[in-house]
């Protein structure tokens, strides 16, 4: 389980901000571990702003919700440089579908660190051709902690870490429902790959 290295009400000085990336295949719970740690900021009574890409419209346009339906509010944004203009004075940011911004979130994300606030990403790591997705694994290199979460093989049962696509669509941005998708070790992932 991931400790949050900072304890307490207090304010990061400025500059002192960090970088938290959380990762994974579908099914994963990468959402979930989001939820969990703004959820525990929250209760600590820090100032908390969550923001998705407005790509993402699969459920809900307002609230960040996985596929388990926990769920908390959030604000849709066009474009990465936008959560700088809305995140004005909070503690903690939460970004859910970071792989959906373009390059631009890495410079996005450095700089709020640098204005001293706590970032929290989360993002699928690899597409559904098992290739890095960017600008996933640039996040990661920034980041302080980095998370990888697993899912489990849909058709073994072993850890899964890829997100095996089970249409023929080549679009690699396909906003998925839950049956286009499973969740693969990287035995059952390659066997079955097209
Ligand atoms: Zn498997």
């Amino acid at each position: 389980m991931f400790i949050e290295p900072r304890i307490g009400r207090k304010k990061l000085p400025e500059g002192k901000g960090q970088i938290e990336i959380i990762c994974g295949s579908m099914f994963s719970g990468k959402t979930e571990e989001l939820i969990r740690r703004l959820n525990r900021a929250i209760i600590a009574k820090q100032k908390v702003e969550i923001f998705k890409p407005s790509i993402d419209k699969r459920y809900d346009t307002s609230e960040v919700v996985s596929h388990d339906d926990a769920r908390i509010r959030s604000t849709p944004v066009n474009f990465a440089e936008d959560i700088l203009l809305l995140s004005g004075d909070c503690d903690v940011i939460g970004i859910d579908e970071v792989q959906f911004f373009d390059s631009q979130i890495i410079s996005v994300v450095q700089k709020l660190a640098r204005q001293g606030k706590r970032v929290i990403m989360a993002g699928l790591d690899m597409d559904f051709k098992g290739k890095p997705f960017e600008p996933v694994p640039q996040l990661m290199a920034i980041a302080e902690y980095v998370t990888k979460v697993h899912a489990i093989c849909m058709k073994c049962g072993d850890l899964a870490s890829f997100s095996f696509r089970k249409t023929s669509n080549e679009e690699k941005v396909l906003l998925g429902e839950k049956e286009s998708y499973e969740a693969r070790c990287r035995k059952c992932f390659y066997e079955d790959l097209t």
